[in-house]
């Protein structure tokens, strides 16, 4: 499957970060490149990466797991949960439900509520050994209120995966308290606000118990070499990454705003995307928009979402073009 857009094409439809510069991002890699002979195996579960992680965010090494991407890691719980069954609360990123079909763990599905609220009652209500919600959501782009998900964390029988794979653009996280909870897992990864989607590394952190459980299960040298140096190095470019998520967060506001003064309703973002929901077919919409140089995410066809694209933020000048786009297309 190519994940090109047409030639001239601009990508707004997998949420990667356009802001951070890319010659930065190089440098690191090129860096990283000097420091590893990727003729050996190095680390058996990045533990390098898991020692600087919890440096970074004043944990304990044993409660990181590292993986390679986010993705890996909801595969790893997929497997972790197939007994008891998982549990998807949705509108959500597919990967959730791709895993569990792997594993042939039996699912339940739980809405939001029309705003995309998450309604713990709703949560509790299922049985599952284990349950997955992203926050902030994608394609929704929400965070979700931290009382109502730590309502869920209290009440829940099962494990519950908090995928805050966006956080770095969002008003908390969770990360501090997992440890401490005896059933929370929260996934992070290096695919967006730090800027190395290619690189695929992601990570979990819980407590020492879960964390174990997911190291011993997990396969032993998931993470290429490279790619666990650059994430090392990449921590320490934090000042960088934190400049290039809140231009982000100011252009996203921007783009709100301006796209709310087209026949359209865009939603509020925690994330490093918008949702925006169209008074016309969204499926037709993206054509259109590919056809003038815009390939984003038609998401009409999920529970909750009709008539929705998803559309990355991106640079300035490329969101005032965008807009323009969108705003021929629906006058058409
Ligand atoms: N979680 C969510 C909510 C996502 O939207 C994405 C990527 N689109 C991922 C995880 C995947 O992250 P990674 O690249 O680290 O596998």
């Amino acid at each position: 499957m190519s994940l090109e857009p047409p030639p001239g094409a601009y990508r707004l439809s997998l949420n990667e970060n356009l802001f951070l510069p890319k010659e930065l991002v190089a440098e690191v890699v090129s860096k990283a490149l000097e420091l590893v002979d990727p003729r050996l195996y190095r680390e058996a579960h990045g533990e390098e990466l898991a020692e600087k992680l919890a440096e970074f965010h004043g944990i304990d090494t044993g409660e990181v797991v590292v993986g390679s991407g986010a993705d890996y890691l909801i595969y790893l719980l997929a497997h972790l949960g197939r007994e008891g069954g998982v549990a998807i609360v949705e509108p959500t990123f597919e990967e959730y439900e791709r895993a569990a079909k792997l594993f042939g763990a039996p699912r339940v599905k739980v809405l939001l509520d029309g705003e995309f609220r998450l309604r713990p009652e709703r949560v509790l209500s299922v049985r599952a050994g284990l349950v997955y919600m992203a926050s902030p959501n994608n394609p929704t782009g929400n965070q979700f209120d931290k009382s109502a998900v730590e309502e869920v964390v209290e009440g829940f029988g099962g494990v519950v995966v908090v995928d805050e794979a966006y956080a770095e653009y969002g008003r908390y996280t969770l990360i501090r308290e997992a440890p401490a909870r005896e059933n929370l897992v929260v996934l992070r990864t290096f695919s967006k606000a730090w800027g190395l989607a290619g690189m695929r590394v992601g990570y979990a952190v819980t407590n020492r118990r879960l964390a174990s459980l997911l190291r011993e299960r997990g396969m032993v040298f998931a993470c290429s070499s490279l790619s666990l140096k650059a994430a090392v190095l990449m921590l320490e470019r934090w000042s960088e990454v934190e400049k290039a998520v809140e231009e982000l967060k100011r252009v996203r506001e921007w783009m709100r705003g301006e796209l709310g003064r087209l026949p359209v309703r865009v939603y509020p973002s925690d994330a490093n995307f918008l949702l925006v929901r169209l008074p016309v077919s969204s499926s037709w919409a993206r054509e259109r928009l590919l056809e003038k140089g815009f390939a984003v995410k038609d998401v009409g066809r999920i529970p909750l979402c009709e008539n929705c694209i998803r559309v990355t933020v991106p640079p300035k000048p490329v969101a005032e073009t965008f807009i323009k786009a969108l705003k021929e297309v629906l006058e058409r």
